[in-house]
């Protein structure tokens, strides 16, 4: 790689971004690779229902290791969360950026992209919506193909079906097992 691409690649990596404007940088950057998508509430850290103290954040048993797991295997890992909590006032919109800006530094996830609206507000990126995935898209260089996103819920599946690439609903603690049988049948 030159150096030219390094620093590149390095200014699109691990941040944390509200993905309703739009892109953080909008130009996508760093090698082609595949995106493995992760809701966050239920599959990164256990959801107690409007996470947004690093008190409150209890990681999900494996959750880091399978995200370890994935870099080794040449994924994008890309965290995309609603969080209305910022629209009810229960957060602020820093609050949940310093939140996440702490995950990046505990965790090798690339970027964490949320929506800050409400169910039935009219926002493109909030789940079942594919927004934030398509914003992801136009950050990083995404290999489409060969992505997947990781939910707990319909919605989360939904917005893998309305991106067009597979959801897999996660089976609860401990996904690494689940993902890396995915990940080998899909590429056997
Ligand atoms: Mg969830
Ligand atoms: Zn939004």
């Amino acid at each position: 790689m030159h150096a030219a691409d390094t620093s590149r690649y390095r200014r699109h990596v691990r941040f944390s971004h509200c993905a309703c404007d739009g892109p953080r940088y909008g130009r996508p950057a760093g090698p082609l690779r595949p995106a493995a998508f992760l809701d966050r509430d239920g599959v990164v850290n256990v959801d107690f229902g409007y996470v947004r103290h690093v008190r409150d954040w209890h990681w999900i048993h494996g959750a880091r290791a399978g995200i370890e797991w994935l870099k080794t295997q040449g994924y994008w890992v890309i965290v995309v969360t609603n969080q209305s909590a910022i629209a009810r006032g229960l957060a602020t919109e820093p609050q949940v950026l310093a939140l996440h800006d702490w995950v990046l530094a505990h965790a090798r996830v690339d970027a964490i992209y949320h929506c800050r609206h409400l169910p039935g507000d009219p926002c493109p990126a909030r789940k079942p919506q594919p927004g934030m995935l398509q914003v992801a898209g136009q950050d990083f260089a995404i290999d489409w193909a060969h992505s997947f996103l990781l939910g707990d819920r319909d919605t989360d599946l939904e917005a893998a079906q309305n991106a067009n690439i597979p959801g897999l609903l996660s089976t609860g603690d401990d996904w690494r097992a689940q993902v890396r049988d995915y990940v080998s049948r899909r590429t056997s």
